[in-house]
């Protein structure tokens, strides 16, 4: 029986894109998609830091064309700056307040983390401290953790990482398991964003087990979207004779006109796109058919068919044996995409019925409901996932990746290996962990690395045993014995260019803590400010009114006129004076007069 976490949990899909949260409606058993500030279902997955303010969400998505060297969005992107930090590491780099200001990819993941807490927060209106996260199930270990320390500097406790297509069938299941006649295979598509995930997965009563996962981290809309950009920067180069590649505002705003165009594409056959001085006073404007915008984009569609045919492979299930095929994820809405997915199928009908852009919230939120103790009439489901890659060790002479867990293995799963020392007189032997499907070990991905002490003296031949042990999560730990000595030694994956320390992410909090409080300092501010000018509006009102001098002595309206001078002053953009307590003293006084005039004018 999985641990119980205390309090609610909710559901967070942390797109590339777009963020969606959740939570499980016990008295009408069913899961509520929670509106944001905005009264919307979704957030996108947004951040930007102006001169004076952080943004997050709609309010940073809004302000991108103006503002996009500091405006963080879809990682892959990336008009902002990005530099290598410690070992490595990619950092962000934008200005805040006037000042260069380094940020690595978990501190802006945590800020939207931190918006769908809150915005769950004033649902619920109670404390969040514990979620399921979904991430795309190709991410590898070390973005599963990043994950997780994301999480932490946002002050959430990542209970569960499940995968955005398990998360989406989990959606789909409950929806339609009453339907269903005894087991059920389905195939989840879902093409994002950022990302391209597809699963295969068996439902078989309150038994949910996925069978295989493939995709691409780096395929999705905005891919798309690059795409019809390049192809209208050279065409503005052709009519023009200028190139724009190298102007990060004028290719973000017609990288938003392009992805608008894109949409409507999926259901109309051509369309315009204008976007008004879009580089030296030049207007662009032109259109596009539907037949031009699969072409530019067709080896991209045709690798992720390539895709799912290699999953169904892995699956092992025949593609006649697919009962439903789910779409999920915004991108997986464009008709060619749709056309070669049904083509494959045979001419199957694709499930559309879900939400694409609530779905992977959903079934987190089901998951958090599944595995915390404040939720009542929560429904019976067993989850059984698979890890995304391979994992393995290089074999010592030959170099070869010797794999000890193959990809879509179920998880939680432990598995023990023996090998033996290949050289006499080893004092240690390394052991070097991997992830990844090609042969030679170096092609993969290194996850990390430790020693294994060894018996003095002995000869080649001594044997160890490698465990490799993957949790819920799909986190994994290695550990080697030497089995004359009896040494061990294990590690965690930790990889240490992605991977975050202990006293990174402390630090982090903290930072965290102190962006939240210069927030809240600003809208305080802007809420005094915005008080100060209705009440110098309602001030110079109530004076218009017929006779009122005759009311006030002179003093009074000396006394008036002096305040809303100096008001209009401290309202002045250009003037510096503007400490809040300043504002909120003058404000006072304002108020005061304003009863005071409203008292004497009746
Ligand atoms: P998601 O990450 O699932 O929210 O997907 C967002 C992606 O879906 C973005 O790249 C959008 O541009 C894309 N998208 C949303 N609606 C449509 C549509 N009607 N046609 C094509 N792409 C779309």
């Amino acid at each position: 029986m999985a641990r119980k976490y205390e309090g609610r949990a909710v559901g967070i899909d942390l797109g590339t894109t777009y963020s969606c949260v959740a939570v499980w409606q016990e008295q009408h058993s069913r899961v509520e998609i929670i509106h944001n500030d905005q009264g919307n279902r979704t957030t996108p997955s947004f951040v930007a830091f102006s001169d004076d303010q952080r943004l997050i969400g709609d309010a940073a998505k809004n302000q991108t064309s103006a503002n996009p060297e500091n405006t963080v969005f879809d990682i892959m992107l990336w008009p902002f700056k990005v530099v290598a930090g410690v070992n490595d590491k990619p950092m962000i780099t934008l200005k805040y307040k006037d000042q260069e200001k380094q940020f690595c990819a978990e501190e802006i993941s945590s800020m939207v983390l931190t918006k769908m807490r809150e915005v769950a927060e004033a649902y619920l209106q109670s404390p969040v401290k514990n979620a399921v996260v979904t991430v795309p199930a190709y991410f590898n270990d070390a973005q599963r953790k990043a994950t997780i320390d994301a999480g932490a500097i946002a002050g959430i406790n990542v209970i569960r990482i499940i995968n955005e297509p398990t998360a989406a069938a989990i959606a789909y299941g409950l929806d339609k398991r009453s339907d269903f006649d005894g087991k059920r295979n389905i195939f989840v598509f879902d093409l994002g964003g950022g990302t391209f995930d597809v699963s295969i997965l068996t439902i078989n009563g309150d038994v949910f087990e996925v069978k295989a996962t493939a995709g691409n981290t780096h395929l999705g809309g905005e891919d798309f979207d690059n795409r019809m950009v390049n192809y209208f920067v050279e065409e503005f180069k052709k009519k023009n004779k200028v190139d724009i590649s190298g102007n990060a505002r004028a290719l973000r705003r017609l990288r938003t006109a392009c992805e608008k165009a894109k949409r409507i594409l999926s259901f109309a056959f051509v369309t315009t796109v204008d976007v008004d001085s879009l580089f030296n006073g030049i207007d662009f404007s032109s259109s596009i058919s539907r037949a031009k915008f699969e072409e530019i984009n067709m080896d991209l569609f045709n690798e992720c068919m390539e895709i799912v045919a290699s999953c169904l492979s892995d699956s092992k299930v025949y593609k006649s044996d697919i009962d439903d095929v789910v779409l999920v994820g915004g991108s997986s809405r464009i008709p060619k995409v749709q056309d070669l997915l049904q083509d494959f199928f045979k001419g199957k009908d694709l499930c559309k019925s879900i939400n694409l852009d609530e779905a992977v919230a959903y079934g987190a939120a089901v998951q958090a409901a599944i595995l915390s103790e404040g939720f009542k009439n929560v429904p019976n489901l067993v989850l059984r996932d698979v890890t995304a890659l391979s994992l393995g060790i290089e074999a010592n002479v030959e170099c070869i990746l010797d794999v000890v867990i193959p990809r879509n293995t179920s998880v939680p799963v432990k598995k023990t290996k023996r090998y033996s020392t290949a050289k006499d007189n080893h004092c240690s032997v390394p052991i070097k962990v991997y992830e990844g499907e090609r042969a030679r070990a170096a092609d993969n991905n290194l996850l990390g690395s430790f020693f294994l002490s060894c018996l003095p003296g002995a000869p080649r031949g001594q044997p160890l045993d490698v465990c490799f042990s993957i949790d819920e999560n799909g986190i994994l730990t290695v550990s080697a014995k030497e089995i004359s000595t009896g040494n061990m030694n294990e590690i965690t994956i930790t990889n240490d260019k992605e991977r975050l320390s202990t006293f990174e992410i402390k630090k982090m909090i903290e930072e965290a803590e102190t962006y939240h409080l210069e927030d809240q300092k600003f809208l305080r501010k802007a809420e005094v400010i915005s008080g100060l000018d209705s009440c110098v509006y309602n001030i110079k009102n109530a004076l218009q009114k017929k006779d009122v001098y005759s009311m006030l002595t002179y003093q009074e309206s000396e006394k008036i006129n002096n305040a809303i001078t100096v008001a209009m002053n401290l309202l002045d953009k250009n003037n510096q004076q503007k400490e809040i307590d300043v504002l909120e003293g003058h404000l006072k006084q304002l108020n005061s007069m304003l009863e005071n005039l409203k008292v004497k004018t009746g």
